[in-house]
């Protein structure tokens, strides 16, 4: 090792770039080299697409994300044109299935929603920026609270945290009441209906400036710090292979997608944050295979529905004139129409779920102009229940001996089914937001389980455990089991059933296991 310990990391998202940061502010003479197989999108390396006020940007953005589904910009972004996309479901903006349908397509008819980004920022780049804590069950059992008290500290700061953005909305107020009037008795102290914390910094005027990898990287990308001199960030180079002998990495070969030209980086620690998928799959790929690796796939089911607010009831809680002011100020911020979101956090043994609930001027779809709750100036709100999914070893993806993907990759397979925990615990989400729905208003559209992997969250495919018995893949610090200097970050680490967002989570895990890596960085450098 030389003085200058380097650390190469593969993909850019918030997990990748909590890496960065980590390690650059806690080891001064370390020099980081950030690998993503997709473009730079803004100006400022991983920002917020949903910061981008002109919506032709925004457009084109999300559609240079969308790797093989990426339309005119496919080849320009290194994808064959013979990946024709074809898929029946339709990813969201910013994202690609991964079983889109065409030439070396994945294999997800069980996981049909699964979906992917391929940019600089990730999926941070088009994330909605809920940032709940773990609770309960939730939390990691082999991280003890006073640690993980400051690791989600550190992490709600790396992310921007407001605790209370839209609390002083009088329609999420009077939204917050009514479920409160519902709810309220059966949630534990603490755990009640509240606004739902985000990630970003609310602006002068009112609006907010969206988090995304940006944010995370902080002084790495800006001009004059320190940090930004040993902080380097290739974009549309794709890491092809970790390259290890006897259970130690030596760094990566690297393509760049615009030349095709392939290139050996040498690296003292090698941080693989790629996503829940294709992590795994560089490392079966690279012939890293703990019998754990792709196993224990989860997400949070989502039961969804939309609600016309009641007039009556919204009436009692808010004046006309709060109503109007508040349209007045969203008219002005159309470009990001979140105002007011809340929710009710998983707890136990009462609430073993999440509830999320949207305020929106419009339904998300048309409805007949005829229907007495068409044009309700009291609004709507879309609201989600999130049910866990218990780990099993059976769920999880598979890569291909002998069939490649779009990429050149060993392709994937993922099976997936939920058993009776799940559908119990999903009829049971549905029953509760039928009630929410009664004491908001009137559905319009009545709940319903969105497909698999539609939560765009997945986890467990990289598990962390506390001893190496073959149901994880790495240990409470983030390192491949068996490896010296092999560090793996995401939500594919979290081996716990979740009913929330876990991009927090994931970020307070890669802040503990930099911190780690970067002591033993120092000590060996
Ligand atoms: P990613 O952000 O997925 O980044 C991984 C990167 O690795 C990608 O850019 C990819 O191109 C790159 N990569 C892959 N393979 C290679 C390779 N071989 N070489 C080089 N680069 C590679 N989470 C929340 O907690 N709250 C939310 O409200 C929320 N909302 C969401 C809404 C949307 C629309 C989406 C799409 C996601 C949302 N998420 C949310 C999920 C959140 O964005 C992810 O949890 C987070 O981005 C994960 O970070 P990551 O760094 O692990 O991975």
């Amino acid at each position: 090792m030389t003085e200058h310990p380097t650390v190469a990391i593969v993909g850019s998202g918030p997990i990748g770039s909590a890496y960065a940061r980590t390690i650059l502010e806690t080891l001064p003479t370390a020099h980081v080299v950030m690998f993503e197989a997709g473009p730079q999108l803004t100006q400022r390396p991983g920002a917020s697409v949903r910061n981008i006020a002109d919506p032709d940007e925004k457009a084109r953005a999300r559609e240079m994300s969308q790797g093989p589904q990426a339309g005119s910009f496919r080849e320009s972004l290194g994808i064959p044109e013979s990946a024709v996309v074809e898929g029946m479901f339709t990813a969201r903006q910013g994202t690609h299935l991964l079983d889109f349908g065409g030439e070396g397509s994945a294999h997800a008819p069980t996981f049909p929603a699964v979906a992917a980004a391929t940019n600089v920022g990730g999926q941070g780049a088009h994330w909605t920026c809920a940032i709940p804590r773990p609770a309960f069950s939730e939390k990691i059992p082999f991280i003890d609270d006073d640690e993980w008290e400051d690791l989600i500290s550190t992490a709600e700061a790396l992310l921007h945290h407001q605790a209370a953005a839209f609390a002083d909305s009088p329609i999420g107020g009077a939204i917050r009441s009514l479920l409160s009037d519902e709810f309220g008795a059966e949630l534990p102290e603490g755990h009640g209906v509240g606004t739902l914390p985000v990630a970003g910094d609310p602006q002068p005027d009112g609006s907010m400036l969206w988090a995304g990898a940006d944010m995370v990287l902080g002084p790495l990308i800006e001009e004059g710090t320190d940090e930004s001199t040993r902080f380097e960030l290739r974009d549309l180079t794709l890491v092809r292979r970790i390259e290890h002998e006897d259970g130690r990495v030596r760094g990566v070969t690297v393509e760049d997608l615009r030349t095709k030209e392939t290139s050996f980086v040498a690296a003292d620690l090698v941080v693989v944050a790629a996503d829940a998928f294709r992590s795994p799959q560089l490392l079966w790929s690279s012939g890293i295979r703990p019998e754990a690796l792709g196993r224990y796939l989860t997400e949070h089911h989502v039961v969804i529905s939309t609600v016309s607010l009641d007039g009556d009831r919204m009436g009692a809680l808010i004046t006309d004139e709060q109503l109007s002011a508040e349209l007045a100020h969203r008219a002005v911020h159309a470009a990001d129409p979140v105002a007011a979101v809340n929710r009710i956090p998983f707890s136990e043994p009462g609430h073993p779920f999440s509830l999320q609930v949207m305020y929106a001027e419009n339904p998300p779809f048309p409805l007949d102009p005829e229907s007495t709750e068409a044009g309700n100036r009291w609004g709507y709100v879309n609201m989600g229940y999130g049910v866990r999914k218990h780990p099993r070893a059976e769920d999880g993806v598979r890569f291909s001996e002998d069939e490649l993907d779009y990429r050149g990759f060993p392709n994937m397979t993922i099976e997936y089914a939920l058993t009776e925990r799940e559908e119990t615990e999903i009829a049971e989400a549905t029953r509760r937001l039928e009630r929410a729905g009664a004491a908001l208003g009137t559905f319009i559209a009545t709940p319903r389980l969105l497909p698999n992997g539609s939560s765009l969250h997945y986890m467990g495919t990289m598990r962390m455990g506390d001893t190496d018995d073959g149901t994880s893949v790495a240990d409470p610090y983030s390192r491949v089991w068996g490896t010296e200097n092999l560090v793996v970050g995401g939500n594919a680490l979290i081996p716990t059933a979740n009913t929330m967002n876990p991009t927090l989570t994931s970020v307070a895990l890669a802040v503990r296991g930099a911190r780690k890596a970067a002591e033993a960085l120092g000590a060996e450098s």
